[in-house]
């Protein structure tokens, strides 16, 4: 393919609303272009990279044994009503009418809809275990579309679903997604790290998401120093083991005035005292009652964990506080409260501490949780925080940022009975079919391969899925002998399986060099008339500075031997 004939719209400044450099080089390589808020247009190059990404996934997927499908990806609406999900999606999704005025919903995701493939076409156990995939668009009506691919309203998934007769041959299945997503990423050239992750609106009893670290990702991982444990934050679980008697620990309980004071912050300024000795406690309302929530003063409820010991709490308004502390906001604590009371697990063994007085204004020292107070209940209910131990009581946990690509759910019945994906067992009995969902954001993990892999002149692309593998930079094309040998290797390599385009614009060396930086593909061979002169032409790969000179008979062989040794180490 010759540049001229092309759209490949480089630019040299960075376009003034792209944040994260990824999505910079996205736009400056002309890979892509903007239509909206969350909408883009795949260029060329972007479309061919984009295929490349697609072509790994589907041959994974095939190799592990699913089917590939293509599914509507606009659906009617009663379909979203059987399991309930119109109205728990309702924020995320859109919505359209036809002309008869039925209401139509674009797919966010396909649960329900192969679900209701599966009820009508799967009725025996000898048609299990099935897994079926789609690569297709997606919408989604995100609050804040933003980095470019990363989170669009419109973008590309591979959405698998498994079918198994029990949950055991359920978690066989998921393994072998859970396998397949590692070899894609590693194919893709993506260091991705897989992470125990909550399960969410989607129901379910375990997943996993594959995280690409990077700083500028949306999501928090919890990571093991010794590499043993990772979960991201909403998921993660630490083992605190700092002491926690703290001084004043054999002394008596004593009030301490705190006026105008019911921040934490602010009473451990006033007393001198690190946030971690004071005792968190909030008031939330769950089933219309309240219950105290109580926790160490730096760390804050996770409302994931609290929601899965008690549905649906919230928070409860400044009123029902006064009602049930006898105090103002900021005053709550353990001691004579009488409504029940859940700890973080962390509180443990408290001796010491300083707690809210349930008076307005005051504080009480020396709290010894056992001697002083009725609580008795611990669970884990905060989030970990760095250089907590993880669960498994091996390393200490740090932080890091990451890119979520893909996700894995064990997803158990909640679908199948909604939609009445039932089997008949060997027996002739009938059972709901236990259920996985796999995502891949093939878009986003398109973008997420430039985040992770370039320098400060450009893209640096990994070989399985550079939109070509080699430039032939013609450095003066006018020159017939030049053209002649470019159009020569072109030939030998393209006859080999390889992407080949060559750069044949009438523009200055140094032009041409940087577009080519900035492009990043694997492999440029630069041929010149000074070059030819001496019988010679160039070859770099673009991660590495130097050029090798070649002879004009070899440079076609050795181009192709450097693809390949790059091909072998993804
Ligand atoms: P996120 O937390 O980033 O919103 P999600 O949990 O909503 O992701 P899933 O529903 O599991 O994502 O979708 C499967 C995959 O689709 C994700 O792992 C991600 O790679 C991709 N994806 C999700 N939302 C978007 C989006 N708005 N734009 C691009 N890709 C997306
Ligand atoms: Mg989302």
């Amino acid at each position: 393919m010759r540049w001229s004939n092309l759209l490949i719209p480089t630019l040299k400044e960075t376009p003034q609303d792209a944040e994260i450099i990824s999505h910079q080089l996205m736009l400056r390589a002309g890979l892509i272009r903007r239509l909206g808020s969350g909408l883009y247009t795949y260029l060329p190059l972007g479309y061919k990279a984009l295929r490349k990404v697609e072509a790994i996934v589907r041959e994974e997927m095939n190799r592990a044994g699913a089917q590939e499908i293509l599914m509507p990806a606009m659906h009617p609406r009663e379909i979203w009503d059987r399991s309930g999900r119109y109205e728990s999606l309702k924020n995320v999704m859109f919505r359209v009418k036809d002309r008869q005025d039925r209401e139509m919903v674009l797919g966010p995701t396909h649960e329900e809809i192969v679900t209701d493939l599966v009820s009508r076409e799967i009725t025996s156990y000898k048609q299990l275990p099935c897994n079926f995939y789609q690569i297709q668009t997606k919408f989604r009506d995100e609050i804040r579309p933003r980095f470019g691919l990363m989170r669009c309203k419109e973008f590309i998934m591979k959405d698998a679903y498994s079918f198994d007769v029990s949950s055991e041959a359920a978690d066989e299945s998921y393994k072998k997604m859970y396998d397949a997503y590692v070899r894609i990423f590693k194919r893709c050239g993506l260091h991705a790290m897989a992470v125990e992750a909550d399960t969410g609106d989607m129901g379910g009893s375990s997943s996993h998401e594959f995280m690409i670290p990077c700083d500028a990702g949306e999501d928090a991982i919890l990571e093991a120093d010794d590499g043993s444990y990772a979960a991201n934050l909403e998921r993660a679980e630490g083992i605190c083991d700092l002491s926690n008697e703290f001084p004043g620990a054999d002394a008596a309980l004593k009030k301490v005035a705190t006026p105008n004071v019911g921040k934490i912050e602010d009473v451990a300024k006033l007393l001198k005292i690190e946030p971690r000795q004071l005792v968190k406690t909030l008031i939330y309302v769950a089933d219309e009652k309240p219950v105290a929530v109580l926790l160490p003063g730096d760390r804050d409820v996770n409302e994931i964990k609290l929601h899965k010991l008690l549905p649906g709490a919230e928070l409860a308004d400044p009123e029902v506080i006064r009602q049930v502390t006898g105090a103002d906001v900021g005053f709550a604590g353990p001691v004579g409260l009488t409504i029940p009371m859940i700890a973080d697990r962390s509180l443990k063994g408290l001796r010491g501490g300083v707690v809210g007085g349930n008076e307005t204004g005051v504080h009480l020292l020396n709290f010894d949780l056992e001697r002083d107070s009725e609580l008795r209940n611990f669970e884990d209910i905060a989030f970990p925080k760095v250089g907590d131990l993880a669960p498994n009581g091996k390393g200490r946990l740090t932080e890091k940022r990451g890119v979520e690509v893909g996700h894995v759910f064990k997803l158990g019945t909640k679908y199948t009975e909604a939609l009445g994906a039932n089997f008949l067992d060997e027996h002739g009995k009938s059972h709901p079919a236990v259920m996985g969902c796999y995502g891949i954001g093939v878009s986003r993990t398109l973008q997420a391969v430039i985040e992770q892999s370039n320098d400060k002149f450009g893209i640096i692309w990994p070989v399985s899925v550079a939109p070509f593998e080699v430039l032939i930079t013609v450095l003066s094309p006018k020159d017939e002998a030049c053209m002649r040998h470019a159009e020569e290797i072109r030939e030998f390599l393209e006859e080999k399986g390889l992407d080949v385009l060559v750069d044949d614009r009438e523009e200055r060396p140094g032009f041409k060099f940087k577009d080519a930086d900035l492009l990043g593909l694997p492999l440029r061979v630069t041929i010149g008339e000074r070059g030819l002169a001496k019988g010679e032409i160039e070859i770099k790969e673009r991660s590495e500075k130097d050029f090798e000179a070649v002879s004009v008979e070899e440079a076609a062989e050795k181009a192709y031997e450097r693809i390949l040794k790059m091909r072998e180490l993804l």
